[in-house]
């Protein structure tokens, strides 16, 4: 028999055990759950940090996680800033609470924890004859963190943001225990926690409201156009009535101008053979798989000669397709490639929602920016928004137009021309996307952000939740 390594040992039933097991042993017992030592990355690339991590697995332990210092929840990890995690905060991931825990088909309404993965929610809706209509683009994302991010799906025009799909929620806070919220009750929780970046406590278990499935799969309707005016007035036509309205375009200048694109618009059908034809969750979703390689791919000189061949090949492809419930969905599970380019250096993305009556003189300007500027720009997408903006939470009637770029000096000259462009059109950014953004900027553009300081405070005096994120924004 081997020698144990060398440490303190507590005999039992005749087998050594180091103190270190008999610690974790009785933690696990009493529901206090272990700390390890762990490094993120913001999906962007913008900040790094070693933080004291926490994995509760049952409600004994999420009360009993990080005593009296500062936390913050982090979920799949996939917000380009850092929302989930860094300011010194203790993170909480929540990716063991990931059970269905009711599902009331009668009432279309389905009970989950938090972390459950939207890819997880999704498999189980669809044997099950139901969906959900706002879903972002990837299917690591939890539905914690599209609570605390107020996401939209593929047309927030038809279907709003994640509050309209959500019923209530089961919030814990140390100060306050676990509260139920919902727009009947505890309605000024309700609104400060959705949209609000987890900075009002642990969203535990969520409420959903479900719709009927009315297909098999997703057929995709890809229309050509010659510029954004026209993927404007494209969405404009389409996203009344389909169930995803997008439009891509490549976003480096050609002959003088930007815009050659598609408008995507896409509806759920009834197609034989296509019954049971779903992916399953991709293996490994460490929202930085893939980007290993120390410089980015895109950038002057080789963007256009890449999207070139994108833009060949998606000519080539027929103007309607089929495609499983799942591609439709998540089409970033097919094309991480997009992401993987970017590699170590990250990237920047700015994603703004333009009102209505702005829209044309954003766009000129915009246009005349991109062009005379030529940044490392790769591509810009644009969707028909509704809704109304409170606090912090990004919804609003207009335009969201999103631009990726490569990380670097020449994006940051270019996106401080963007930020001037979006106080000067009533624009708002969307927060967990742009890391660059300050507490100025955001007090300029949200008109209710002391309002949300204010509320913030009055919730929780100590201000117990706080990331990175929360930190730069004065929050
Ligand atoms: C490939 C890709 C596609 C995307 N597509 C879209 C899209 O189509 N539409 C869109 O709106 N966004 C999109 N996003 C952004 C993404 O949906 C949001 O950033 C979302 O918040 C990420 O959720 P997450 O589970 O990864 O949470 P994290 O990134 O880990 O955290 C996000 C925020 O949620 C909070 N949070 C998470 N769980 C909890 C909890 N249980 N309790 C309290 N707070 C919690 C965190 O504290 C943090 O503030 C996309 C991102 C990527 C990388």
């Amino acid at each position: 028999m081997q020698d144990p390594p060398p440490g303190f040992y507590y005999v039992s039933a005749g087998k050594a055990i180091d103190f270190l097991t008999v610690a974790r042993n009785n933690c696990i017992q009493m529901g206090i759950s272990r700390a390890e030592r762990k490094t993120y990355r913001s999906f962007d690339g913008s900040h790094e940090e070693a933080c004291w991590v926490e994995r509760p697995d049952r409600y004994r332990a999420v009360e009993s996680c990080g005593g009296d210092e500062c936390r913050i929840v982090r979920g799949g990890g996939y917000s380009y800033a850092a929302a989930g995690f860094g300011g010194g905060a203790r993170v909480q991931d929540l990716s063991s609470f990931n059970r269905v825990v009711g599902f009331r088909p009668s009432e279309k309404t389905i009970e989950v924890e938090a972390g459950i993965s939207l890819g997880s929610l999704f498999h189980f809706l669809i044997a099950r004859g139901f969906w959900l209509p706002v879903i972002p683009g990837y299917p690591g994302i939890t539905v914690g963190g599209c609570i605390a991010a107020n996401v939209h799906g593929k047309n927030p025009f038809l279907h709003g943001t994640f509050r309209r799909v959500l019923k209530s929620l089961l919030l814990y806070h140390p100060d306050r225990g676990f509260v139920n919220v919902s727009r009947d009750d505890e309605r000024d929780i309700f609104d400060l926690t959705v949209g609000g970046y987890g900075l009002t406590g642990t969203i535990v278990s969520a409420e959903l409201a479900l719709e009927t499935l009315q297909g098999n799969a997703v057929r995709i309707e890809r229309c050509p156009v010659r510029s954004l005016q026209d993927a404007v007035s494209e969405l404009t036509k389409r996203a009344g009535s389909s169930e995803f309205a997008y439009s891509f375009h490549p976003a480096y200048p050609v002959r003088g101008t930007v815009g050659n694109g598609w408008v995507y618009a896409a509806d759920l059908i009834h197609t034989p053979g296509h019954e049971g034809r779903q992916r399953s969750m991709p293996k490994h979703v460490d929202p930085w798989r893939g980007r290993f390689l120390p410089f980015s791919i895109w950038g002057p000189g080789r963007t256009p000669y890449l999207l070139k061949a994108f833009s060949a090949l998606e000519r080539r492809r027929p103007r309607v397709e089929t495609k499983s419930l799942f591609d439709g969905t998540f089409p970033f599970v097919g094309s991480w490639a997009y992401f993987s380019l970017y590699a170590k250096p990250g990237l920047f993305e700015s994603q703004l929602i333009v009102p209505y009556e702005n829209i044309p003189l954003f766009l000129t300007e915009i246009e005349r920016i991109l062009v005379e500027d030529n940044p490392p720009s790769v591509m810009i997408s644009l969707k028909l928004f509704s809704g109304r903006n409170r606090l912090l939470s990004f919804e609003n009637d207009g335009l969201c137009f999103t631009i990726d770029l490569c990380r670097n000096s020449s994006a940051l000259r270019f996106l401080s021309k963007l930020d001037a462009l979006m106080l000067k059109t009533g624009a708002i950014p969307n927060i967990v996307k742009d890391s660059r953004l300050t507490a100025e900027t955001t007090a300029s553009c949200y008109p209710e952000y002391e309002l949300m300081k204010q509320r913030l405070a009055d919730f929780d005096p100590r201000r117990l939740y706080r990331s990175e994120l929360s930190i730069r924004l004065g929050l």
